[in-house]
């Protein structure tokens, strides 16, 4: 019998195979005759201290004994409170407000809408969004419609809102980039909204930290609220805890999930600063901020996050990221005078780069080809097209990494074969 689960992001008319994981620990997923995969990809950007990481686990399994769920509107727990306190005295002092949700779209979402909620509340007709070409930021609808218009969203381009696209800052280009903010600023939009210093789906497209910098104080300068997309960037892959930081950046409006639990269980928040809060801080019931989810600020999930951030207080969690990243870098540099590799690029914990091939759309055979070939070596990685990426868990031990490496390298033997 087949099994009746309909699967993200796959063709299942092409048959390939899919894994039965059964178990994970680590860097590593087992299935239940005992196999395991090496995960180069910490299942889809979200594993950061690696799977069923004990201290994540027992988070869970003690708040699981005390409160599973509880309305969010109106009414409030231990768990919620800890960690919204924390997550403030760890990012700059300008943001000051919590709001959660339960997954990277969901807090691009309220992000949205609390820019838009902050110009309709103090008065002023601002609507409109400007986005960085290439940019992901989820596969809702009002996500697709701030993200890359492609074959990803080909079908629901009718539904989708206008924005103003940015150039991305090709290297030798980045002037052109912020002479278009700045002219599209002057225009008066709501807000910029942005993935700092790595464009994640689009293909982990690098910029340097000053033009960050810059393009935020373009919109400091014009009013525009500033929104940082760090739902791939935080926790550490880029080197240091979140994105923002390398570049001295603070966002009016800060997303973040994936790793906020240690990669555990969906939950998300979007930080805000406090005249975004203001603007919604009234006796009039018209200006109440009307988002909520059913699962928002889940007991359970925040008492994972709390975890997270007491392991990134309690362990060396920025060693293993240093560590991490250096090995990365001797990695790519191993592979990088391979003359079918272009742009080898590294930022952080996480390694690309491009594979020369003469077909190399995203359509094309190439990336299913390599999953394939990736999955039968033991290694789970998932290339963007024709980019091979690797974002393993900072747990990930020297002959792991090695192990994934030379799964990459006997790959590209394979591409004359292609
Ligand atoms: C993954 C991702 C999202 C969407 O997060 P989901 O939890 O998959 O909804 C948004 N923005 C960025 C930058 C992402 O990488």
């Amino acid at each position: 019998m087949t099994s009746p689960v309909w699967h993200p992001f796959t063709q299942h008319g092409l048959g390939d195979p899919i894994p039965l994981i059964a178990r994970g620990e680590g860097a590593r997923l087992y299935d239940a005759d005992g196999n395991h995969w090496i995960d180069a990809i910490s299942s889809w950007w979200v594993t950061t201290h690696g799977h069923a990481h004990p201290r994540i686990m027992a988070a869970i399994r003690d708040q699981s004994e005390r409160l599973d769920q509880l309305i969010f509107a109106g009414w409030t727990h231990e768990p919620a409170e800890t960690l919204a306190a924390e997550l403030i005295r760890i990012t700059p002092d300008p943001l000051t407000r919590v709001f959660f949700s339960d997954s990277g779209s969901t807090s691009v979402e309220v992000a949205l809408k609390m820019a838009l909620g902050y110009w309709y509340n103090i008065g002023e007709a601002r609507s409109r969004i400007l986005v960085l070409e290439h940019s992901y930021h989820g596969d809702t609808i009002g996500t697709m419609s701030v993200g890359e218009r492609g074959v990803y969203n080909r079908a629901w381009q009718p539904l989708l809102f206008d924005v103003d696209t940015i150039p991305f800052p090709h290297e030798g280009l980045e002037q052109s980039t912020l002479d278009a903010l700045e002219a599209a600023c002057a225009a008066k939009p709501a807000a910029f909204i942005v993935e700092p210093l790595i464009l994640g789906a689009g293909g982990m497209l690098i910029y340097p930290a000053w033009v960050l910098a810059e393009m935020r104080a373009i919109c400091a300068r014009h009013g525009v609220l500033f929104i940082a997309d760090e739902v791939m960037t935080g926790w550490g892959r880029t080197g240091t805890r979140f994105a923002c930081d390398q570049a001295g950046v603070i966002p009016d409006i800060v997303c973040l999930s994936k790793g906020l639990t240690g990669g555990s269980l969906p939950l998300a928040v979007t930080l805000c600063i406090e005249p975004i809060f203001a603007a919604h801080f009234s006796t009039d019931r018209a200006k109440t901020f009307y988002h909520s989810s059913s699962y928002t600020a889940n007991p359970i999930a925040c008492a994972a996050a709390n975890a997270n951030l007491a392991i990134w207080r309690d362990e060396p969690v920025q060693q293993r990221i240093e560590a991490l990243a250096d090995a990365q870098g001797a990695h790519l540099a191993m592979l990088s005078h391979d003359p079918r590799v272009a742009k080898p690029r590294r930022l952080g914990t996480i390694a690309a780069f491009d594979i020369i091939v003469p077909d190399s759309g995203y359509l094309s055979n190439l990336a299913p080809r390599l999953i394939a070939f990736y999955r039968d070596e033991g290694v789970l990685l998932r290339p963007l097209g024709n980019t091979v990426y690797v974002m393993p868990p900072y747990c990930t031990a020297s002959a792991e990494l090695n192990r994934i490496w030379s799964a990459i390298a006997s790959s590209l033997g394979k591409i004359e074969a292609t």
